[in-house]
């Protein structure tokens, strides 16, 4: 009896260790948590400059009236950027005091600034009259660009507390005076489309929602994506003559085959990349592809200026490296791959598209066939 006791107990302890062995493998580790780093090794080829100097239009700098513009610079020369777009510029006599302080460190060529509007004042029935005068002010002063805001066209209301679409056919004369002064407009429609889905295991931006909840939108809230953007578009098609830059590929990175079908419908529509660089970066060789087929028509942009950032962006765009880290998680818990673009895609990315659309580039800047052209 003892021994069969003994053998029992035995057992017993046998099963309880093999039960802690496989313990690890029950415990559930929360996706926030998991994040090993990688064991594959690759060759890596960070990159801190451009290759070729390059043209940012999607910058913020609230305070160019008072920046020491000396120190944007080198910041600027230390990764190549050649020029720096603030769509900042706010308008009238604050944009006068920006350009007024890039006179005065003589940075004309590297700065240019943007304008913006005010449109919640719609009803006033001088508002369009106003707004296309202080355009024309913007302009003289120097401001070679609008820039609209995403709170234009889908939280602002007028008076009676209606949203006011940005298609409004009141704010016509506006898109109507850039196409006469030759100024692009740099418009920011919506908002990624998962901000507008439910929050839960399928949304694949769960973790950029539960750090910034305000980012979360119901389905109509304050219109559906698909209606926001479509008010975009509907402007861009009825003004031909205006020249539009839609900001973060006009949200569909994620699909360029759609993205493609509108820039072949509306020809006066450009893009940028701001802040959807780890979209292209997951799809190297479709991405590669939209560039071959659309290099005319894709500019630069980075939207947050953090310099630190910036590298990653030319790695995706000229290396061949593979599975690199993004530096945002909640924007991209996913790794990236370089697209390998040729020179001169590149060097139409960088400068030459923008030289195109943006008026008061000095192209001497550039060692480039285009000074002939
Ligand atoms: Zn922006």
């Amino acid at each position: 009896m003892k021994k069969s006791l003994l053998i029992i107990l035995l057992i017993q302890l046998w099963l309880s260790l093999d039960a802690q062995r496989r313990d690890p493998l029950d415990v559930k580790i929360d996706f926030e948590s998991y994040d090993p780093p990688s064991t594959l090794v690759v060759p890596e080829n960070p990159i801190n400059a451009a290759k070729f100097p390059f043209v940012d239009v999607h910058s913020h700098h609230w305070r160019m009236a008072e920046q020491d513009l000396d120190k944007l610079i080198a910041e600027m020369d230390a990764m190549n950027m050649q020029v720096v777009v603030n769509l900042s510029g706010r308008g009238g006599e604050r944009l006068k005091a920006m350009t007024d302080n890039i006179k005065k460190y003589g940075y004309e060529d590297r700065i240019i600034v943007f304008t913006n509007i005010e449109i919640r004042s719609i009803d006033d029935p001088t508002w369009a009259e106003n707004t296309v005068k202080q355009l024309q002010y913007d302009y003289d002063n120097g401001a070679r660009g609008l820039k609209i805001y995403k709170s234009q066209g889908m939280t602002n209301q007028d008076s009676s507390g209606n949203r006011i679409r940005i298609n409004d056919p009141r704010i016509d004369p506006v898109w109507e005076k850039c196409g006469e002064l030759g100024i692009p407009v740099l418009i920011h429609s919506a908002d990624p489309k998962p901000f507008w889905m439910p929050h839960d295991s399928l949304n694949e931006r769960w973790l950029e929602l539960k750090l910034r909840p305000g980012r979360k939108r119901s389905a109509d809230n304050p219109a559906s994506w698909e209606n926001i953007i479509a008010e975009a578009h509907d402007l861009f098609r009825r003004h031909s003559n205006t020249t539009f830059i839609n900001a973060h590929m006009g949200w569909f990175p994620n699909n360029l085959e759609k993205l493609g079908t509108l820039l072949d419908e509306i020809p006066n529509m450009y893009v940028e990349i701001g802040a959807v660089i780890a979209e292209l970066g997951r799809q190297p060789r479709n991405a590669a592809k939209f560039f071959e087929k659309y290099q005319d028509r894709v500019l630069f942009g980075k939207d947050s200026y953090q310099p630190g950032e910036y590298p990653t962006y030319f790695r995706v765009l000229e290396s061949a490296d593979e599975y690199f880290p993004y530096y945002k998680r909640y924007h991209a818990f996913w790794k990236m791959y370089g697209l390998d673009l040729s020179d001169e895609i590149l060097e139409k990315l960088y400068y030459k598209n923008a030289l195109k659309v943006i008026p008061g580039l000095n192209p001497d800047m550039w060692e480039t066939d285009m000074k002939s052209e």
